[in-house]
């Protein structure tokens, strides 16, 4: 049988798993000498058997007891006693600190009989005793018994009639306890229970049951954390602020946790107890004004500060109680801080010798890194929400409400800023999200194209944001109670929150974007940014992971060197096809001998081998991956619906072109377009297209002194399709005369299955784990997000979405086979990720740990990517990067 109960002088802040945080840290503090009331707890374990059985596991309850009667001897009186009753606390704390989400009791051992025992002992303070026996029955009615808090906070208020609480007397105390009980009475259809041992264990299983509480379960959900950790409970002596003027009760940080700065940071309230400090009962007061109320008290609580800083070597928040002049420490845990204060607390306990920058390195997160680099609103702005999406890519965006990419782009040529507003966006509205500020769609989740994209660009978005009703072609949207923003209205939008905004709300830019923005050069010397600097040079040079950038242009490929890009890991080819050079591509879909299709193709090259020459100029000899074209032909031809009324409507007058472009929409239809005729695929298919894609990336490499070409191969399944290619590709680069690598993509499961056989042919892969993961899944990417990823999450079929983390159980399998079969063909075998995943914190880890030589991710992604790089090396396997 496991050990179920441990005294406060048993464990240790390391046993947060089994004792909670809470209790571990008491444990840490009572073993350190602070003065802790004595107390135990009773693990997370007990609580996972409890739950799973619906009932207290077996020898729990004598563990309990006898826990319970050595702490009774040691203070020397027993629970609940008549005449002089021992009292405790009930606390919940789980693993995580999950804020407001489980219920303390305090006062437990308080009834009809004690409570005057309470007032005898305490000098005939009838008050205080009266006061801490209402506050254990509206506590225990409210979180034990489920009734509505509000029914006992109405009574109160009632009392007090406009006074403040300091004036009720023990009369009134008591008539309330009267009042309460009856509340009970009416709410349970029984009586308020009056035995100690029954409260204690009543409290103890509510505490154990709020684990599955909606509430923490959503909370659990939004951040990520497990389902089934359970909480411990934490037995604790009570101590007692209520006593009078000479008590109270604090909250305080050892730094502040806005800024990281050393100094005195709390609050006090005087001759109160538990969470009236920050219910706002009565003002409190800040804890530099203790030192005049209580100047002991307030030097012994600092030099207790400084010395659980020392230990913890880290910002600690802490609660305290004083009674009557003797401080009480009642929790400290390692506190919540802002992505700011993180970076500067981090380099600021460097500097005073407490941790070295390896450690810094692991306290801070790229989640954290990532939102430092967004703008924000102002935060005392007051503007009106109009509605909330999701927040798909953080940042602050405000502009004008524009319907349209043409709009987006002409208002923005203006140099006026917009907002892209659509139901959903498609790729055709790159340029209009390029244009704007921001981008906002009513439909699609996290992972829709808009999201993707935003993300990638860096750009501010919130998407499905459902109760707006957006009319296109009336150029306006709708939103809850009736208003509607029309064209040219301004608007912000709020990445981080997901929160729309009618009007203009002030926004600040972000330091530390500017820095990188500045190729990491120092400029002014802003602390904030000091301190990125210092950690980001540690990350560089302890990562093995080297990190390129997913760059299609020269504009990102410059930008990706600033943010410290090694290279580019994949250069999409078919964003060179859109806009006006569409008409190219459909010259070539039309071609209807092989003259015209030549034809088409030479008008492509000079094009392609331009953009190919500015990218290999931006990237002065580092390697860049381009991956051969690969989305489906018709996605560069019009609309099938669109183009049919047009040929419709013109009857007879229709052009020849517009006739044959219909035909061809006609023939290319597919009914699983990502499954279908693109990749590699096409490459065979359509005589020249890949040959002319080749030659351009050869002759642009020619012409750029050092350029260091890599050839891509997208969705091989098999090692005879990549061959075919890369005959012809070699043929080509030795008619030009350069050398580059031929390599694939493995994205299609088959690749990976067939990984040894594939290595033969190709001198690298680049994991492409968006279509993995979609083909592994079988999940329609643009469909299944949509249709039901809320229900899967909710029902916890997966923690979070395959496509924004690599899922290591299915997916990863594949990656880590795939590496393995392919080294073992060819040992030299470079190795890479280009997905999405490539700039996801854990992801990154995982790429790290199945040792691939570098990650590609989008331009913004780079600091990120480098940072959880760094943090990958030095934390090593089963890393958490929460
Ligand atoms: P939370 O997890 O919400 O912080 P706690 O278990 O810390 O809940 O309890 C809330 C507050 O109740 C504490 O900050 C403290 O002020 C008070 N409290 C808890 N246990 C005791 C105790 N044994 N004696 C006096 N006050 C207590
Ligand atoms: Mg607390
Ligand atoms: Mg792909």
């Amino acid at each position: 049988m496991p050990k179920y109960v441990y005294d406060f002088t048993e464990g240790n802040k390391d046993l947060k798993d089994l004792l909670g945080g809470k209790g571990a840290n008491l444990a840490e503090m009572t073993n350190l000498g602070l003065p802790v009331p004595p107390g135990f707890t009773i693990t997370s374990e007990a609580c996972r058997r409890f739950l799973e059985e619906e009932a207290l596991p077996e020898g729990l309850e004598e563990e309990i007891a006898e826990h319970l009667d050595a702490l009774e001897s040691r203070m020397g009186r027993r629970l609940g006693q008549a005449d002089d009753p021992l009292l405790v606390s009930v606390r919940s704390g789980a693993k995580f600190s999950m804020p407001g989400m489980m219920d303390t009791v305090l006062n437990i051992g308080l009834n009809d009989e004690s409570v005057h025992g309470l007032a005898k002992q305490s000098g005939g303070n009838e008050r205080f005793a009266w006061d801490s026996y209402r506050r254990l029955i509206q506590m225990f009615g409210k979180t034990v018994q489920g009734i509505d808090g509000e029914l006992f906070d109405g009574a109160l208020e009632k009392l007090k009639g406009g006074r403040d609480d300091l004036e009720l007397d023990a009369a009134d105390f008591q008539r309330l306890v009267t009042t309460y009980k009856g509340i009970v009475r009416d709410q349970t259809g029984e009586d308020f229970p009056a035995d100690p041992y029954r409260q204690m264990s009543m409290a103890t299983k509510a505490v154990f049951e709020s684990w599955n509480a909606p509430r923490a379960v959503i909370y659990r959900r939004q951040e990520r954390i497990p389902t089934d950790l359970g909480t411990a409970v934490n037995i604790c002596s009570m101590v007692f602020g209520n006593w009078g003027m000479d008590s109270g009760t604090g909250v305080a940080f050892t730094r502040d946790p806005g800024t990281g700065h050393q100094g005195v940071y709390g609050d006090y309230l005087q001759n109160a107890q538990g969470e009236d400090v920050v219910a706002g009962i009565r003002n409190t007061i800040s804890l530099q004004d203790l030192e005049g109320i209580d100047k002991p008290v307030y030097d012994e609580l600092m030099k207790i500060m400084d010395k659980l800083e020392n230990h913890y070597r880290d910002l600690c928040d802490i609660e305290f109680t004083v009674e009557r002049g003797k401080l009480w420490m009642l929790q400290t845990r390692v506190g919540k801080r802002t992505p700011g204060a993180a970076f500067r607390i981090a380099v600021q306990l460097v500097d005073q010798g407490m941790i070295d920058i390896d450690e810094a390195m692991t306290r801070v997160t790229g989640a954290q890194l990532a939102q430092l680099m967004f703008p924000r609103f102002a935060k005392d702005a007051e503007s009106k929400v109009i509605t909330k999406g999701m927040n798909a890519s953080p940042g602050a965006a405000v502009g004008k409400a524009v319907f349209s990419t043409e709009r987006a782009v002409e208002l923005a040529a203006r140099g006026e800023s917009v907002i892209l507003v659509s139901r959903e966006t498609t790729p055709d509205d790159l340029a209009g999200m390029i244009a704007a500020q921001g981008v906002l769609t009513s439909r699609g989740g996290k992972t829709s194209h808009a999201a993707v994209v935003a993300r990638g660009m860096g750009k501010t978005c919130v998407c499905g944001a459902e109760e707006l009703e957006v009319s296109v072609t009336e150029r306006r949207f709708t939103a809850p109670g009736g208003i509607v923003v029309s064209e040219g209205d301004v608007i912000s939008i709020d990445g981080t929150n997901g929160a729309v905004y009618l009007g203009e709300v002030p926004v600040v830019a972000s330091p530390v974007m500017e820095y990188f923005e500045g190729s990491g050069e120092l400029g002014d010397e802003d602390e904030l940014v000091q301190a990125v600097h210092r950690i980001m040079a540690h990350a560089d040079a302890s990562r093995r992971l080297e990190v390129r950038a997913n760059a299609d242009n020269a504009e990102d490929s410059a930008r990706a060197r600033r943010f410290g890009a090694q290279g580019v890991g994949l250069c999409r080819t078919e964003h060179m096809f859109l806009g006006d050079r569409r008409r190219l591509v459909e010259d070539l879909v039309l071609a209807a001998s092989s003259e015209e299709r030549e034809r088409a193709l030479a008008a492509l090259k000079p094009l392609q081998e331009s953009d190919f020459t500015e990218i290999f100029q931006e990237m002065e000899g580092l390697p860049v991956t381009i991956r051969l074209i690969d989305p489906p032909l018709h996605e560069f031809l019009p609309d099938y619906t669109e183009l049919s009324v047009k040929v419709a409507l013109a009857g007879d007058q229709a052009g020849e072109k517009d006739r044959k472009l219909l035909a061809a929409v006609k023939r290319l239809h597919e009914q699983n377009p990502m499954l279908g005729l693109r990749g590699v695929r096409l490459g065979l298919v359509i005589p020249g297209l890949f040959a002319m894609q080749v030659r351009a990336i050869a002759e642009a490499a020619k012409a750029v002194p050092g350029a260091q070409a890599e050839v891509m191969i997208p969705l091989v399944g098999a090692v005879q399709e990549l061959e075919h290619v890369r005959d012809e590709a070699q043929k080509i680069l030795a008619e030009v005369g350069v050398e580059a690598l031929i390599g694939t993509m493995i994205e299609v499961p088959r690749a990976a299955l067939t990984a040894g056989q594939i290595a033969e042919a190709a001198q690298f892969f680049s994991f492409g784990t968006n279509d993995l993961t979609q083909m592994t899944w079988g999940f329609s990417r643009d469909d299944v997000e949509a249709a039901f990823f809320s229900k899967y999450l909710e029902l916890g079929v997966f923690g979070v979405s395959p496509f924004e983390t690599l899922d290591r159980d299915g997916v990863g399998r594949l990656v880590l086979l795939a590496v393995e079969e392919g080294r073992r063909t060819r040992p030299d075998l470079k190795l890479g990720i280009c997905g999405e995943h490539g700039g996801d914190p854990d992801s990154i880890h995982f790429c790290h740990q199945a040792g691939l030589d570098y990650v590609s991710c989008s331009p913004f992604r780079i600091p990120v990517a480098r940072l959880e790089a760094g943090r990958a090396a030095l934390i090593g396997a089963g890393s958490d990067t929460r």
